[in-house]
């Protein structure tokens, strides 16, 4: 039942072009799962979420996958892959050969075992995924953590490229520098944009045009950490994330020319281009006032768009403002920290202690598409 829901959703919600590669980040909360689509519609998942992501799947259309990678152990990377084999029964399955203690791992090894599905290791080795490669490069033999254990992919489509490294910290990230890598369209920001996940000699490497984020709204770990995403932000085009934008799918061709499209529908992801001057928007804080508050001003001529706009401090308290949130020319808003209701000037963070540290801390401001829009530093 579900693989035949599963083929009618796709020739309903996924045109794909004639001679397209398809890279899908998919929206699984904190964790990965990255949709690889040939142009002759060969299936690769990397990494499946902490859960059996079976609903973000079918509004890809996905019935059969080629291809499973699991870049590495963790549960936000193998937590879904059970579920994914046994559901999508793929042909092949690589990992990284690194046996980890969890019983998330050996189920999934169990599995594997007593399937049909033959299993690769992540040896440096090319795959053919249709007319896409996958040039598989290979985790160290020796690390201290996992993370800098995964393997990576450069999924290559003639000039179009995009390298996903799992969680990989600074120690591998130079190894796959070792390794040589060519400079790319698309970079998924390693491990889940943390600051270990990037470096200055990174990005000065991979060039990418196009970051994507994957992370789950309001988590647990501050991902994606705010200093890598400025380093992000001034490599790169544009920065995307899957707990703002949901999915965000990425159609290249040959040339190198490619489509963003996002799953959030405009109305609170922010397709609509706000182009703000730069000081438009300001944001300061009075943090030892007995009501605690931040302060958001337009400073514009025009009213203001603030739907899914995150303000957060320098620990990623974070408040999140409503899709149909603005602010008028010339005036303010104001975001208690703790509970109330809102009427559209005020807005409540309902936190149960204080956010804003008296000794100093951080106001940012991100638009929906991941760009500072405002900070106040104290
Ligand atoms: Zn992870």
């Amino acid at each position: 039942m579900l693989l035949a829901a599963v083929a009618w959703a796709c020739s309903a919600a996924s045109p794909l072009q004639v001679g397209q590669v398809e890279l899908t980040f998919l929206d699984v909360g904190q964790g990965d799962a990255i949709l690889i689509r040939s142009p002759e519609g060969k299936l690769a998942l990397v990494d499946a979420g902490r859960a059996f992501p079976a609903e973000a799947l079918q509004r890809h259309g996905v019935g059969d996958l080629d291809l499973v990678v699991a870049t590495h152990p963790h549960a936000d990377h193998i937590g879904g892959m059970a579920g994914v084999l046994r559901a999508l029964t793929p042909r092949f399955y690589l990992d990284n050969g690194v046996p980890h203690t969890t019983s998330t791992y050996a189920f999934v090894m169990a599995y594997l075992q007593q399937s049909d599905i033959t299993y690769l290791q992540a040896t440096d080795r090319s795959l053919a995924l249709g007319s896409v490669t996958l040039r598989i490069l290979s985790p160290p033999a020796q690390a201290e953590s996992l993370n800098d254990q995964s393997v990576g992919i450069v999924v290559e489509y003639g000039e179009f490229r995009a390298l996903l490294t799992g969680d990989a910290e600074t120690t591998e990230l130079e190894h796959f520098l070792r390794l040589g890598l060519p400079d790319v369209t698309v970079l998924k920001a390693s491990h889940h944009g943390a600051r270990d996940g990037v470096s200055p000699e990174w990005l000065a490497t991979t060039r990418p045009e196009i970051v994507v984020v994957s992370c789950g709204r309001e988590n647990a770990y501050g991902h994606p950490d705010a200093e890598a995403l400025e380093l992000y932000q001034a490599a790169a085009q544009a920065v995307y994330r899957t707990d703002l934008h949901s999915d965000v799918t990425i159609r290249g061709a040959r040339d190198g020319s490619f489509r963003i499209e996002t799953g959030r529908p405009a109305a609170s992801a922010g397709e609509r281009t706000v182009r703000l001057a730069p000081g438009q928007v300001s944001v300061w804080v009075a943090p030892e006032d007995p009501v605690e508050r931040a302060v958001v001003r337009n400073h514009g001529a025009e009213s203001l768009a603030v739907g899914g706009w995150v303000l957060c401090d320098a620990v990623r308290h974070c408040f999140r403002f409503p899709d149909t949130a603005t602010i008028p020319p010339d005036d303010s808003v104001i975001v208690f920290s703790g509970a109330g209701t809102s009427d559209g000037r005020r807005y409540y963070m309902g936190a149960p202690q204080p956010v804003w540290n008296d000794g100093g801390d951080w106001a940012i401001i991100w638009d929906t598409r991941g760009q500072v829009v405002a900070r106040y530093e104290y």
